[in-house]
């Protein structure tokens, strides 16, 4: 076959090619890289990668394809954020003063503030609103390396508002963009209104709109706020277990703020991922090892909350876990730029550069069920990503580089 495209010139491509997926413990450090290499698309997809002085006696270019040169930079798959709340409507700067105050997430939250007040936005603002406000922000996600993405609805908790956003998030998967993975999250909070009626909401979820998003297809993972306060593990496990049956993959906000089971409720059920774990302990930690569920590490989400803590990404990659990244986009922590997460991954949950880039692309890919992505291999969509500096551990050890040299999508610059 002819390529349609040979880029050319790094001074190293990224290929995560050889390995088992997910990548754990001694793994997540190679990265199966081409010194000098050069990749050949066609179609869209990866036709070959290896070093460029063998480029011209292995490819060769089609009538009217062309060569781009990027010197001294660095290819790497396209970066795949695990875990976002992409669709919401309204900001919440004002609560940055109240944060550097001292008021923690969950105080705010139960003064009606916080997830509440971006709850009261959404389900006033129009679903052209909703759409127009993602869009912006996905334009940006993709301009700064992010080719796939997850991305939950939880920001209605009502069922009209959250088909709206679950609508939204299909209609962004169908642009020619990144592709996108759907997740429910109608388990994100009690709605105000139900303050007093627990149960009556959890069964609505579990009875009615849950059969309703398997039915018609809306979302590939079911996920859930578990936490004090929120949804206790019991509440979780009839959630998840509903969604497991109903044929669903499901995801867990898991031991943020409190250990209160989460991860040891995700290793249960065999969940797809368990996210956020910032007080997961060890016993969580080596159950989601053991059971082989992927952590979904949010190192600016802490950070953002000004947190104390780290997310514990050295202990759980030396306990055996597959660590994967997401940045958490929500009006809390408002991040869009998938390589601000590299570097907090390893200056906060002390991974190592190496270490960061398995987990934010082959890792990813694998925690939301995109088993073609995440690597550069021949056959696989040939999803991008060009930075512009000179070795791979550059990425993440580097703070606010800047967006990558270019960014392919299919193997096309974005058009959307
Ligand atoms: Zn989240």
């Amino acid at each position: 076959m002819k390529a349609d495209l040979l880029l050319t010139g790094f001074e190293e491509v990224v290929t995560m090619a050889d390995g088992p997926i997910p990548r754990t413990g001694p793994a997540m450090s190679e990265l199966g890289r081409i010194d000098r290499g050069a990749i050949a698309i066609a179609q869209g997809k990866v036709l070959w990668v290896g070093p460029a002085a063998r480029a011209r006696a292995s490819v060769t270019l089609r009538h009217g394809g062309a060569t781009r040169h990027f010197p001294g930079g660095v290819a790497l798959p396209g970066l795949v954020d695990a875990h976002t709340h992409l669709v919401f409507a309204g900001s919440r700067e004002r609560e940055v003063e109240q944060k550097v105050r001292g008021v923690s997430y969950l105080e705010i939250a139960r003064s009606g503030g916080g997830l509440f007040q971006t709850v009261r936005a959404t389900r006033t603002a129009s679903p052209a609103s909703l759409y127009e406000q993602a869009l912006d922000r996905l334009r940006r996600m993709v301009r700064w390396g992010t080719t796939s993405l997850e991305v939950k609805s939880g920001y209605g908790l009502n069922w009209k508002t959250e088909q709206r956003l679950l609508n939204v998030i299909r209609r962004l998967g169908r642009i020619g963009g990144p592709t996108i993975v759907p997740t429910f999250l109608g388990g994100h909070a009690y709605p105000p209104e139900y303050a007093d009626r627990h149960e009556e909401y959890l069964r609505e979820l579990i009875t009615t709109q849950l059969p309703e998003v398997a039915r018609r297809r809306l979302a590939r993972y079911c996920d859930v706020f578990c936490e004090k306060g929120f949804f206790s593990a019991s509440e979780s496990r009839r959630l998840l277990r509903t969604a497991q049956g109903l044929g669903m993959g499901v995801k867990i906000h898991a031991d943020e703020f409190t250990e209160c089971g989460g991860a040891r409720l995700a290793a249960e059920l065999r969940a797809d991922s368990a996210d956020h774990l910032l007080e997961a302990g060890v016993e969580g930690r080596k159950a989601l090892a053991r059971a082989g569920v992927p952590a979904v590490l949010l190192p600016v989400t802490p950070f953002a909350s000004l947190s104390a803590r780290r997310p514990p990404g050295r202990e759980m990659v030396d306990e055996g876990v597959a660590v994967a990244l997401g940045t958490d986009l929500s009006p809390n922590s408002w991040v869009e730029a998938m390589p601000l997460v590299l570097a907090h991954a390893v200056y906060g949950a002390r991974l190592t550069p190496q270490e960061a880039l398995t987990a934010a692309t082959v890792n990813s890919a694998h925690a939301i069920g995109l088993p073609d992505r995440g690597r550069l291999v021949p056959g696989l969509p040939a999803d991008i990503v060009v930075m512009d500096v000179p070795s791979a551990e550059q990425v993440a050890y580097r703070l606010g580089h800047g967006p990558p040299a270019a960014v392919y999508l299919s193997g096309q610059e974005p058009g959307f």
